[in-house]
Order: structure tokens, then C-alpha cells, then sequence
């Protein structure tokens, strides 16, 4: 285990893919919840993301939500952006970090932003020139990069095609999204190190789903290939009930309670964010899968009663 990296970045976006798999809940519940995030520790939130209210009415108050929000010195926030139109009202906001997405699917791409892979590639070009002429940063998140519910298996070329155009187009860093949670171990190892052989110097984020329970053993086949930028989401949120097959990213407090006993630095307060897994929960008002927030952390021990002698 020594290769591994000494410290992680992790980025929290229960309050965005968390919160846009859920029923709908309050914009002061939100606020509370990312302003809780930024006190546990971790370094990037994924705040809202600003797309079109009949698409997604869970974040049709984004503009709203950061208004309110109390950044914290030393936490990055960032906005996700479907399109060029997001990207305007994002960087309006004050967000100086955008994530744009593309499906590496052209069928899940068409039903997601109603466009081909092909044409959104074309518009994200445009996204990335906005931020960099307003000074600020973008990310291209390619989903679906290890399966699509509607195509299967998604061909690693073709994962390996979308993110060489996505940084010809100028973008800062990559991020692969297992949107439907289909990646294993086995098929991590082979993404991530063909795209360090076609792209050696990418900054690479993986966004992992629990969909089928892989979600850590994904992060473990990562990180020993020296990945150190993961997403994850507080509780485990956006599993929503109503949506059948719909899982929550991989829990925070899961995620920093193997690496920290790995030796790998996250900078995050275990129990500072099992307690906001519990707030998440409250302000979801269902029972969160995360099992960290259940069981407590490995070191937690419970007080021993005397045996009554009878
Ligand atoms: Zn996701």
C-alpha cells in the first residue's frame, strides 16, 4: 500500500446529485446543509447547478442557494452547467469553478441535454472559452464512462475519444462519472490507466455511484493507481425512493473512514460529517444508506454495562 496517494482532494455533491435525486426540500434546508459541509474539513463542494427548472426542479432555486451560503475560507465551491446558458447564469453567480457535462452515451447525452455527444462537444468548446474570458476554471465531466442504462457497456475508445476532444477544447481537468453505477475494479484499472497512457498529464476526478455496491472497490483499484481526486456525497444521498434503481454517489463518511485507516489524508472530520449525514438525513426525512452514519467509525466503542450476576 505504499504507493498510494498521501492525501486526497475529495469533492462533497450530496448538495447537487444528492439533493437533484431527491424530493424536492427547502433552499434554507440546502443552505444549512452546504454550510455545514464547509465545516467538517473538506476541501471542494459541488454547490448547485444551474439547469433548466423544468428539467430539474430540485435545483430551480440554485441562484438563490448561494446567495445565501456563508463561503468558508478555504473550501473551493463549483457549479455544475448543462450548457452555455447555465454557464452564463453560473459565472453571473460569482462561481469562478464550473463542471460541464457530456455523455460519453450519445443515447443517454440525447436524453439528458436533448442533443448528440457530438453537438455537445461542439457547445462545451464555447463553455470552456466563457470561463476561461471570465477567469474562471472548467471542468468536463464525461458520464456514463463505464456503461449506459439505455446502450450497455460503453467501448473504452470511445470514453478515450470524448475526453481527448473535451481537452482539445481547452478543459482544465477531467472527471469520469459512473452515472448508473456499471464500474468495477477491473474495468477502473483499465480506464484510468489508458487514459493516463493516452493523456499522462489530466487531472483526472472519478464520481463513483453505489448503484451495485462497488463503489469503494472502485475507489481502492483507483487510488493504488495513484488517483487522488474523488466525488462523493454526504450520507450517500440521491438514492430517490420514487425512482427505481436510482443509488446515491458513495458516502463521504464512508469513504474518508477507509482511506484515513489506509494512512491517506482527506482533511475531512469524520465526525463532523457522519453528524451532517444525519442532517442530510433529517432534511431528506428518509434513513440514508450510508453505513459509517449507522454503525459509527471502526474506532467508535460503546461502554461496557456490568453483567447482573443472578
Ligand atoms: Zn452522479
Amino acid at each position: 500500500m505504499s504507493d498510494l496517494p498521501e492525501r486526497l482532494s475529495l469533492r462533497e455533491v450530496g448538495p447537487r446529485d444528492g439533493l437533484q435525486n431527491e424530493e424536492p426540500v427547502p433552499t434554507a434546508g440546502k443552505v444549512a446543509l452546504i454550510d455545514a459541509l464547509s465545516a467538517t474539513g473538506i476541501g471542494r463542494i459541488e454547490a448547485v447547478s444551474f439547469v433548466h427548472p423544468r428539467a430539474i426542479p430540485q435545483m430551480a432555486d440554485a441562484g438563490e442557494v448561494w446567495g445565501a451560503v456563508a463561503p468558508a475560507a478555504g473550501v473551493r465551491y463549483s457549479a455544475l452547467v448543462p450548457n452555455l446558458r447555465g454557464a452564463e447564469r453560473a459565472l453571473d453567480a460569482g462561481f469562478a469553478e464550473l463542471e460541464v457535462v457530456v455523455s460519453a452515451s450519445d443515447t443517454h447525452n440525447r436524453r439528458n441535454l436533448n442533443r448528440s455527444t457530438e453537438e455537445s462537444l461542439d457547445d462545451l468548446a464555447a463553455v470552456v472559452d466563457l470561463a476561461h474570458d471570465r477567469a474562471a476554471s472548467c471542468q468536463v465531466i464525461v458520464s456514463t464512462a463505464w456503461g449506459c442504462p439505455y446502450e450497455g457497456d460503453v467501448p473504452v475508445e470511445r470514453v478515450l475519444s470524448v475526453a481527448g476532444a473535451a481537452l482539445r477544447h481547452g478543459a482544465d481537468s477531467l472527471s469520469y462519472g459512473d452515472t448508473t453505477g456499471m464500474a468495477t475494479p477491473s474495468r477502473v484499472t483499465r480506464l484510468v490507466g489508458e487514459t493516463r497512457s493516452a493523456y499522462p498529464d489530466v487531472a483526472l476526478n472519478l464520481h463513483f455511484h453505489n448503484t451495485r455496491g462497488t463503489g469503494l472497490a472502485n475507489v481502492l483499484a483507483a487510488l493504488q493507481l495513484g488517483v487522488a481526486d474523488f466525488d462523493a456525497s454526504v450520507g450517500g444521498l440521491g438514492g430517490c425512493p420514487y425512482a427505481p434503481g436510482a443509488t446515491g454517489n458513495i458516502a463521504t463518511e464512508e469513504l474518508v473512514h477507509m482511506v484515513e485507516d489506509m494512512g491517506v489524508t482527506t482533511g475531512v472530520d469524520l465526525e463532523a460529517m457522519i453528524d451532517v449525514a444525519r442532517q442530510a438525513e433529517r432534511l431528506v426525512g428518509r434513513t440514508l444508506p450510508s453505513q459509517v452514519l449507522r454503525a459509527g467509525p471502526r474506532t467508535r466503542t460503546v461502554t461496557a454495562t456490568p453483567i447482573r450476576e443472578v
